[in-house]
């Protein structure tokens, strides 16, 4: 079951550019830099009530945030639903007709599970399930 929004991807060419708009223009929190090697990223995370929103900036020009801004430039990426049991939304998902990127759960950032339905799927959203 999705209980809330985990996080809001958002793809940028560079962190340090970044960062001060989020920190010094609106005026929220830095909680936390980490690198994910499994998707070559390094996120910069502020935390907004209970929603993370995430910069993501390509660590490779082989990282999926590379090749989205290729096509797309900077901008929102992705949103993220916090499920309890991830196997289970996704099963649950497939069963009504979702294809996803991620038929099985890989490592998200701080020691996340997480898994990628397909665009196609979703009206063109990119949407992630989160486990904590
Ligand atoms: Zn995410």
């Amino acid at each position: 079951m999705i209980k809330k929004i985990n996080h809001i991807g958002i793809a940028v060419q560079s962190l340090d550019e970044r960062i001060p708009f989020y920190r010094d223009v609106l005026g929220l929190s830095l909680t936390g830099t980490e690198t994910v090697a499994d998707q070559k990223v390094r996120v910069a995370m502020f935390r907004v009530g209970d929603v993370t929103i995430e910069l993501l900036e390509p660590t490779d020009p082989e990282s999926p945030i590379a090749k989205f801004m290729e096509k797309n430039g900077e901008g929102m990426h992705h949103v993220s639903y916090q499920v309890d049991d991830l196997e289970k939304q996704i099963a649950d998902v497939v069963d009504k007709g979702v294809r996803m990127i991620d038929p099985v759960p890989r490592p998200g950032a701080h020691g996340t599970r997480i898994a990628f339905l397909h665009p196609k799927s979703t009206g063109r959203v990119l949407t992630e399930l989160t486990e904590e």
